[in-house]
């Protein structure tokens, strides 16, 4: 690796929306940029292309010129000859790579060799190969270096030949991003083919380039092309000429460093007069400023008077945030810090007074030494790597071990809660400069406050803390300075060490930052994240980090809030950097990384999870011998006098497997839902079945709405929507999805009962989805009336000409018409549409058949009333119609819908899907439980009761197998829907997927398993209408293809066993 002696500017990329989004306090968002800043020259070229002979090395014509005079030739013989004949001919093959220049010399020796000693021609190709070796002039080397300092292009463009095997390229190849050798393409200037490869490669038009050679007939063709050309005689005035048409100076190169950028000039006769007050620098040299490329928050220029190199450091111009780019913070710091031994660049002087340069600045020394940018540190060997990272780490605990108040820096920030303070804050900026939902961002958002860290030291932080932002000695694995101080105060250390891995899990074309989690870290001597944790708690004297995970997903959380704030800049045109827009593409990306360690920490806890140690004692975890009420006897009535004895709070985390872990105010409704359950759900069972089979059934039975009321009046009411959806519980009960899985199996006891407690299909699924991507409009004009009972829904997706088990299938279609989309389908199976009270439908259908296979559909809410729409029938399952909702079969023909009441956006239908996927769909899954558990207690009451063949039914050993069975499936499904709420609420839906596909396919088994068993021991009574089990089966056999077939979930467990 090469030596650069450099300071180099920290990157500040967020300077602007400081001044464009003042809704953060925060002052300083930082993040890396690359140093390829966007030109700023009106021209706008893009590439400056260099011919090799004559331009980057000396010209073989000179060369030439001089071989003549020392040899006593005639001027031009050398080449007179050679582009004669025959050689011409072999000299024109050689360029284009058919000959290589070794045959090319025999050619040319020929007839030399015939009439002279020494051949004249030979000798000069030989002399031409060898001289050539000479790298560009330091002139045209700084030059290119300028050129790409300020982000154009660089290419060489040569007519060149095989040498020795190898392409003649004595050229420093880094410099240039496209290189095209005639050799090698089989074409050659001034043929413009040529040409055309390079722009091609360069991705630049002919007129976002010049061209440089020194040869006018191959200028020639460039011109032809609308290429902007310069003829290269002199080196120098060739550069001059190349400076007036680019407009930025091409010399005093400093690396990482650019021109001084557009509106972040200094006034240097101000600057020179301080510098000469302040630091004594002589009055004669001449001031020469660059400004760092990476600088955008706080600009940071390279200043060199002389001999002397300095670096300027000050706050943006304009109008600022108070407590923003504090400069004055960073240069207490520094010093501070500096004074206490750690490895900082040694402050000057800071001038507070706004006259001298119009902000606040500091002064420091320049620093040379090594920045690695690559993290994998090409070109070490992998002891010099291990030495590095060791040394990074050192300096880390360096910095976390000063002494707040021996440094002076105790009130530096805030002590205490650091994490919990930087969450709030970068939600509030990642929510100031949303521009779409983020779904991994919108769960992070809830889960990072409820995992913060219970205990955390407080010492200085950096804030930033990375490989790139050290310089390290030229030779020793020795941290000379660490830079970007912009971001320090008082803080939990680990964040420090938790950025400092984050290259550790980005891959390596994350366009912005090189990572390394696809290399070979052990081959590399590279420690891994975890191998350097360990590293810095043995150099701390600290026990292991055991939520190392917490902060990683801490860390890419606000990786995204950064790169999401410079994206919507970049949305608005404001972004302050060329690669602004690239940057914030990337924050999905980002955001779901975090989501993956928010994951692993919640799995962390899952399993850490102490099995008993808590709560009461080991048999009232089962949940079978738990006294019931007898709902299984519509005419008796019990409540469960026990409730209270069990009041116990279990800590947050926990899996609750039985009522009486839950929380106290939980308990409550579990209680008082028995209750409801017993006193008027079960005494009106038979009345709301009956009306289901009369004339009139299609009408809602009032009695319904009567024990809506009740239950609203009583607080059971909207206890589905999970407090990970509705997290400041401004429409639900605020349950976790693990609560209410105990309430709900409840409901599951009696099917009339969900919709008592506006906790029924499809209305749940499509409350949830409103409240999760509807706008305030939309959510005012449906989700308001859902949630409060007065309206019903639909949901249609399902449609009978195509396998709509894959959604991907369907056909309906979506399409934009001025500020309408209209609509046209046939759907089945719309639960719910028939009833008159039914508003709205979610339609799914396709606004995009040729985009990518999931993202072709959107969905978009329908009011029923809209002409077009048109119920063919209803549909039953084993005769039964389910009224009043029904399961209808609709046409939709030219339904014109307002184009504001698509949900999210168009394309995003799919999306919205596998978020309904979550709680909705595992709500059957715990009603089953309820279902086959009423089942078996009406099977126990019957065969106690009923003699057959002498004895009791219930002593007969097929029937009691048959209740044993029974109770182990129920309890293993039980235990299965209860662990996948518990994950749904600890880690998410996503990563609980194939638990919710499990219970999926578990649930509608066992509870058809159950229920047969007890239809079997009622006899014939029990398919008929006088008990709930012909009901409860038809339901459960319904379910093994209303929540996805069967083989579906089979195939996502087996896809996700498969990938682990
Ligand atoms: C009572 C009830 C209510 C419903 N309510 C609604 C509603 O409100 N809204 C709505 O849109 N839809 C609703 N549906 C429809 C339901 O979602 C679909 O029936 C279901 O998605 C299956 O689609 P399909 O009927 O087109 O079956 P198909 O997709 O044709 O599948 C038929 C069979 O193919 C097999 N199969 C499919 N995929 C696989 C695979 N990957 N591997 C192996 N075999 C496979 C399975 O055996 C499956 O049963 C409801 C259905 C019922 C029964």
């Amino acid at each position: 690796m090469s030596v650069s002696g450099m300071f180099r500017a920290p990157r500040y990329i967020l300077a602007k929306a400081q001044r464009v989004v003042p809704l953060c306090k925060h002052p300083h968002v930082s993040w890396w940029v690359s140093s390829r800043q966007k030109h700023s020259d009106p021209r706008q070229y893009k590439a400056v292309i260099f011919d090799m002979g004559g331009v980057l090395i000396p010209s073989p014509y000179k060369l030439a010129a001089e071989w003549e005079l020392k040899n006593n030739l005639k001027a031009g013989s050398i080449w007179q000859t050679i582009l004669s004949g025959e050689k011409h001919v072999a000299w024109d093959r050689c360029m284009r790579g058919k000959l290589t220049f070794e045959e090319l010399v025999k050619v040319c020796s020929k007839e030399g060799a015939a009439n002279q000693t020494v051949d004249p021609v030979q000798s000069y190709l030989f002399d031409l190969t060898s001289q050539l070796h000479n790298p560009a002039s330091p002139g045209m080397r700084e030059a290119i270096q300028c050129i790409r300092a300020e982000g154009l292009q660089t290419a060489v463009l040569t007519n060149n030949f095989w040498l020795k095997g190898q392409s003649f390229l004595p050229v420093e190849k880094v410099h240039f991003d496209v290189i095209v050798e005639s050799c090698r393409e089989g074409v050659s200037k001034p043929g413009p083919e040529i040409y055309k490869r390079c722009l091609e490669r360069l991705n630049v038009r002919p007129e976002e380039s010049i061209f440089l050679d020194d040869l006018g007939q191959n200028l020639k063709t460039a011109a032809q092309l609308g290429i902007s050309t310069i003829k290269v005689e002199d080196i120098a005035t060739a550069i001059h000429e190349l400076e007036a048409m680019l407009g930025f100076p091409l010399h005093g190169y400093v690396h990482g460093t650019q021109a001084v950028r557009k509106g972040m000039e200094i006034p240097t006769d101000r600057l020179k007069e301080y510098l000469q007050t302040t630091l004594g620098l002589s009055s004669a040299e001449r001031l020469t400023l660059r400004q760092f490329s990476h600088g955008q928050s706080n600009p940071t220029y390279h200043v060199q008077s002389g001999d002397q190199q300095l670096v300027l450091r000050k706050k943006p111009p304009g109008k600022l945030l108070q407590s923003a780019h504090a400069v004055e913070r960073e240069y207490r710091v520094m010093k501070a810090l500096r004074a206490a031994g750690v490895p900082v660049p040694k402050t000057f002087a800071i001038c507070e007074d706004p006259s001298v340069l119009g902000t606040s600045f500091y002064l420091m020394e320049y620093c040379p030494g090594r920045i690695f940018k690559d993290p994998t540190l090409p070109g070490l060997t992998s002891s010099q790597r291990r030495d590095i990272y060791t040394a990074m780490n050192r300096v880390l605990c360096q910095i976390h071990q000063v002494d707040l108040r021996a440094a002076g820096l105790e009130d530096y920030g805030k002590y205490g809660n650091y994490i919990e303070r930087q969450v709030r804050t970068w939600t509030k900026q990642y929510q100031a400069s949303e521009t779409h939902v983020i779904p991994a961002m919108e769960q992070l958002i809830k889960w990072l406050p409820e995992h913060l860290p219970a205990h955390e030291k407080t010492t200085v932080v950096h804030g930033d803390f990375r490989l790139d932002n050290l310089i390290f000695h030229p030779d020793k694995p020795e941290v000379l300075a660490v830079l970007d101080w912009e971001l320090s105060t008082l803080g939990d250390p680990i964040s420090d060490v938790a950025n400092n891995c984050l290259t550790h899990h980005l891959p390596a074309d994350v366009p912005l930052l090189k990572g390394m989690s696809k290399c070979d870290l052990m081959e590399l001597g590279i420690p891994s994240d975890l191998e350097y944790l360990t590293l810095y708690c043995d150099n701390m004297g600290m026990n292991p980090v055991e939520n190392w995970n917490l902060y990683l997903a801490f860390s890419f959380f606000r990786v995204t809030a950064i790169l999401q704030g410079v994206y919507k800049r970049s949305l608005q045109g404001q972004a302050s950097s060329a690669n602004a827009e690239t940057a914030g593409k990337l924050a999905e990306e980002m955001a779901d990384l975090a989501w993956v360690f928010a994951v692993r920490e919640g799995f962390r806890i899952f399993k850490s999870i102490p099995a008993g140690n808590q709560g009461p004692p080991l048999r009232k975890y089962s949940t079978w011998n738990r006294q019931r009420s007898a709902a299984g006897f519509s005419s008796t009535t019990s409540l469960d006098a026990n409730h209270s004895r069990h009041l116990v709070s279990v800590p947050k985390g926990h899996l609750i497997i039985s009522p009486e872990g839950l929380p106290a105010h939980v308990q409550e409704l579990y209680h008082k839902l028995t209750v409801f359950m017993d006193k008027r759900i079960y005494p009106l069972e038979q009345e709301l079945t009956d009306h289901q089979k009369a004339e009139n059934r299609w009408v809602p039975n009032p009695r319904m709405e009567e024990l809506k009321n009740e239950a609203k009046a009583d607080g059971l009411w909207n206890l589905f929507l999970p407090l990970e959806t509705d997290p400041e519980i401004k429409y639900g009960a605020g349950l976790t999805n693990l609560e209410y899985t105990h309430l709900c199996e409840v409901m599951g006891r009696s099917l009339h009962a969900p919709e008592a407690f506006n906790c029924s299909a499809p209305d749940t699924g499509n409350m949830e989805i409103l409240v999760k991507y509807g706008t305030e409009a939309q959510k005012e004009q449906w989700l308001l009336p859902l949630l409060e009972g007065k309206i019903r829904s639909c949901f249609a997706m399902t449609e009978p000409q195509v396998a709509s088990s894959d959604a991907a299938n369907i056909e309906a279609s979506i399409v934009e018409e001025g500020d309408i989309y209209i609509l046209n389908g046939h759907k089945w199976w719309t639960s719910g549409a028939m009833d008159p009270r039914c508003k709205l439908c979610v339609f799914m259908g396709k606004t995009d058949p040729q985009a990518r296979r999931h993202k072709q559909q959107s969905m978009i809410l329908v009011s029923m009333d809209t002409p077009g729409i048109k119920i063919v029938r209803p549909l039953s399952v084993y005769g039964m119609e389910d009224p009043p909702g029904g399961h209808a079969e609709l046409v939709f023909e030219n339904v014109r819908v307002p184009k504001e009441n698509i949900l999210l956006g168009p394309g995003r239908g799919f999306e919205i899907a596998q978020g309904r996927l979550g709680p909705g769909r595992i709500h059957h899954c715990m009603r089953l439980i309820g279902s086959a558990d009423r089942a078996l207690q009406l099977l126990k009451h019957r065969v106690k009761t009923r003699v057959a063949f002498g004895r009791p039914l219930a002593e007969q050993g097929t029937i009691m197998a048959d209740i044993a069975n029974s109770r182990i499936e129920m309890e293993q499904a039980r235990l299965l829907v209860l662990k996948a709420a518990h994950l749904m609420d600890t880690v998410g839906n996503k990563e609980a997927a194939s638990e919710i596909s499990m219970v999926k396919l578990v649930a509608p088994n066992m509870a058809l398993q159950v229920v047969d068993r007890a239809i079997q021991a009622f006899g014939a009574a029990g398919l008929s209408g006088d008990f709930p089990l012909a009901q409860f089966f038809g339901w459960a056999r319904a379910l093994r293809l209303a929540d996805g077939p069967d083989e579906v979930h089979r195939a996502v467990v087996a896809k996700h066993e498969l990938k682990h």
